[in-house]
């Protein structure tokens, strides 16, 4: 409880005059400003940046009304009333201030600008996926009130991701795969713009632009853009028939070659690569898989655990091509085969790439925002904006990016308490395990963090 008493703060020759300086009362940072004859306190927060900073700030006059600019984003304050000039829904508390025997004064009954929605602010979220969407149910767990809009480039609700390997298997169904639905969203509050992804951010005025022309102010921004499969530098990938395996889309796209063609190339002999020819090879394709490596998921599995899984997949009739670079996609109209490194040539009416994936960050990189691989966060998940944060295979923290999502689950409850004002948790690369979904091989895998760097 503060003492609503008046306290010396700091003797008034300590402030040059038409700057401030930063003082503590009780306990509590200030910013104290001399301005000609005049002295103000504000907190010394910037609610848009969450900085300690104002004090820092260049003061002067806008329109007849003295103010501090913020030096993050340079919102301006009103040094008499607190209040944001740019926004609205900012304010910061100001308090009673005077100069008496040589010393400045502060009293601590602070007055606080009453603003519509100060304490309710608008969260947009770039990505409906699902360290975006878990992010989503982890704030809503903390702050049920929280005003949400999602923005998604996939025309569903958010699905199961992982569980692309068993659909295309034939193991499941759309329905079973589903984690939230449209009604999902309706019954939660959460307005979401499916199928319309976001083209801009505009982080000078704080709104998104998406594809379909909306315009959207935000308060706090998710970015949860996921990755982009890789696909092989080689000539003849634009061809029909060629694709990747990411989305329900591919899926689809993958199920119509089974249906009526015979034989699938798959690229790459990692996860992704394995379960999409388990899946190919279930729904009654020839499928043959092309490693680059001697060792099969060799991320995850020495030689000899490899070994053994090869086995099992040939017993299952998926057959290899390793160690093999693939050097060309042939065909005129559409695919028809793959050329190899050793100069043979494989049939193939669907060539499936699984090479790895790509951080999707031109959004953020448009943006301004820091990225290397990813786009950069600290352990709170925000990025260089401090109203941007971002979760999910589109982060890189700490040098590390991730492609599994045990990882993204800690990101997105540790990101949903900070974006809730609630967090002082901090996110720590964890041990990293994964399980090859492939019906009747049990196979596991783990490494710990340092090695998973990319
Ligand atoms: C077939 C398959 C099997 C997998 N199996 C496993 C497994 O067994 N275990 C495991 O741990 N992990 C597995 N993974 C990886 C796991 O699915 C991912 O780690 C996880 O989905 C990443 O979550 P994310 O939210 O970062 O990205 P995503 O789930 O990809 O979500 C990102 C979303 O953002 C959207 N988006 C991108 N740009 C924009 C934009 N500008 N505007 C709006 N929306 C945008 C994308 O379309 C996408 O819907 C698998 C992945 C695949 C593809």
């Amino acid at each position: 409880m503060r003492s609503q008493a008046w306290s010396m703060v700091c003797p008034l020759d300590d402030i040059l005059p038409q700057s401030g300086v930063c003082a503590l009362l009780d306990g509590c940072q200030i910013a104290v400003f001399r301005v000609h004859d005049e002295i103000f306190a504000l907190d010394n927060r910037d609610p848009a940046s969450s900085a300690n900073v104002l004090s820092r700030g260049i003061v002067g006059d806008v329109m007849g009304e003295l103010v501090v600019a913020s030096p993050v984003y340079k919102q301006h304050f009103g040094l008499r009333t607190g209040r944001c000039l740019e926004n609205p829904e900012l304010s910061v508390r100001t308090y009673p201030a005077r100069v008496a025997n040589g010393g400045v004064w502060v009293r601590s009954d602070a007055t606080v600008m009453s603003a519509p929605g100060l304490h309710k602010r608008r969260l947009v979220v770039i990505g409906n996926g699902m360290a975006g969407m878990r992010a989503v149910e982890e704030l809503l767990a903390v702050a049920p009130d929280a005003e949400i809009v999602v923005f998604g480039s996939e025309p569903h609700g958010n699905y199961n991701r992982t569980l692309l390997s068993p659909l295309l298997a034939g193991e499941k169904q759309v329905a079973d795969i589903m984690l939230h639905d449209h009604r999902w969203y309706a019954e939660h509050g959460v307005t979401l713009h499916a199928d319309d992804p976001v083209t801009r951010i505009d982080r000078w005025r704080r709104v998104v632009v998406s594809k379909r022309g909306l315009v959207v102010p935000y308060q706090r921004l998710l970015l949860a853009t996921g990755s982009t499969p890789v696909v092989l530098d080689v000539p003849g990938t634009e061809l029909p028939g060629v694709m990747t395996f990411r989305d329900l889309r591919d899926v689809d796209a993958m199920l119509a070659a089974a249906r009526s063609s015979a034989n699938a190339v798959v690229v790459g002999g990692g996860l992704l690569g394995l379960e999409a020819a388990t899946g190919l090879q279930r729904r009654g394709m020839r499928v043959t898989v092309v490693h680059r490596s001697e060792t099969l998921m060799e991320r995850q599995l020495d030689q000899a655990a490899a070994a053994l899984l090869r086995r099992s997949l040939e017993q299952r009739g998926v057959q290899f091509r390793m160690p093999a670079r693939t050097e060309a996609i042939l065909g005129d109209a559409r695919v028809t085969g793959v050329r190899l490194d050793d100069g043979s040539e494989l049939a193939a009416d669907l060539v499936v790439m699984a090479i790895g994936i790509r951080p999707n960050i031109d959004l953020a990189k448009r943006a301004g925002l820091r990225c290397e691989r990813g786009v950069l966060v600290d352990d709170t998940m925000q990025t260089f904006d401090p109203s941007i944060y971002a979760v999910g295979e589109c982060v890189q923290h700490r040098n590390i990016t991730y492609g599994l999502v045990a990882p993204l689950w800690d990101q997105a409850r540790v990101c949903a308490t900070h974006l809730a004002e609630v967090g002082n948790g901090r996110f720590a690369a964890p041990p990293i395990s994964t399980r090859l979904k492939v019906t009747g091989i049990d196979l596991f895998g783990g490494r710990f963090p340092r090695q998973h760097a990319q």
